[in-house]
């Protein structure tokens, strides 16, 4: 029978894309400047991520898999985070619920030692292992959905697009992680382990987009800085802030307006906020629109990462929470349609 908890997970990983958010967020609080990222049949059999970070403590390995064990929370500061970008504790429990989950992870103190962490669907800890490793820590998913059935057999047939999206938001992570290298990988039936796109651990963004997407795509691209200042609402507003108007700064790189017809490149979008991706579909519109004002045909390649105080999103209005809520979405969006 299917556990409070399995459908409590189904909540929280929703699809590839929220694995695969869940883990490269691992690594990258973790502090890694690689990740590897390894998918078997397009994700079906085996979504892995391997980093080069700090690895799991001894002490932690009972807990990490534990439903809202984090061991990130320790200042007032990062209970603001948790209502933002994660934090919950939630992901490593849910993917023992949804998976065949397992861990190998080394502290750099105990290589060429590592250790491997086998997990009960519960998220209680079944075995440890001590194997051959680097340090940091790789977290493998096998078989996602395998104990929800009807949601496994819908991504099976959708997997194609999945793993479509899965690479989108992929690109996304490479993008905006300046000085953090990563590599996709695919293996399905005969062709193995080949490299689906790479960066080099550039210090910029400019230069993970052309790791990405190539030199021509950059070329096309011109700088995006804006600052732009907006009415803020009530909901936006500190006690004691008195002040009205909020201030936010847009930072990418957006394709040069090409007048008349000219080359598609669709799902070529990205948006970000405090530099995580994520989705804004309200100012993707907005951009599109100021393009599309212009008479330009083509749809634009957009790099935008708004740094923006917590106060001004809410991210828990989606199930995924990809898709953030801007409390003053209207008045960011005048600013932003006169600034572009
Ligand atoms: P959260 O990220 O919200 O803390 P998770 O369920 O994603 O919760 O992870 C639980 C805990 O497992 C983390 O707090 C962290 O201590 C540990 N952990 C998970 N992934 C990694 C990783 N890649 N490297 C180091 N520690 C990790
Ligand atoms: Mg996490």
């Amino acid at each position: 029978a299917r556990s409070v908890h399995q459908i409590q997970s189904g909540q929280v990983i929703i699809d590839l894309c929220s694995v695969a958010k869940e883990l490269v967020e691992n690594s990258l609080d973790a502090g890694a400047t690689t990740i590897e990222i390894r998918f078997k049949n397009n994700g079906l059999d085996l979504i892995e991520v391997q980093d080069n970070g700090s690895g799991i403590s001894p002490e932690n390995y009972e807990n990490v898999a534990l439903k809202h064990y984090t061991s990130k929370l320790s200042s007032y500061d990062d209970l603001t985070r948790l209502h933002t970008f994660g934090f919950r504790g939630e992901a490593l429990s849910s993917l023992c619920a949804l998976s065949d989950f397992h861990v190998v992870t080394a502290k750099a103190n105990q290589v060429p030692r590592a250790n491997r962490l086998d997990f009960e669907p519960s998220g209680k800890l079944s075995k440890t292992q001590i194997v051959a490793g680097q340090k940091g820590t790789t977290a493998s998913v096998e078989g996602i959905f395998k104990r929800l059935p009807v949601r496994r057999r819908e991504l099976e047939k959708n997997i194609k697009r999945e793993y479509g999206k899965v690479l989108n938001l992929l690109h996304a992570y490479a993008c905006i992680s300046a000085g953090v290298r990563f590599s996709v990988r695919n293996t399905v039936g005969k062709t193995k382990n080949v490299v689906v796109f790479s960066t080099n651990g550039n210090r910029t963004t400019k230069e993970n987009i052309a790791n990405v997407y190539g030199a021509k795509t950059l070329s096309a691209l011109i700088p995006l800085e804006l600052r732009l200042e907006f009415e803020s609402s009530a909901v936006t507003r500190r006690a004691g802030d008195g002040g009205q108007i909020n201030q936010m700064e847009v930072r990418g790189h957006i394709s040069r307006p090409v007048f008349g017809e000219g080359r598609q490149t669709p799902d070529r979008q990205m948006f970000f906020v405090n530099s995580r991706p994520c989705g804004l579909p309200q100012i993707a519109k907005a951009f599109n629109e100021v393009y599309k004002s212009f008479n330009v045909s083509q749809s634009p390649f957009i790099f935008a990462d708004f740094q923006m105080d917590t106060n001004a999103y809410d991210v828990n209005v989606s199930p995924d929470k990809r898709t953030i809520l801007l409390h003053d979405a209207g008045a960011l969006i005048e600013s932003l349609k006169t600034s572009l």
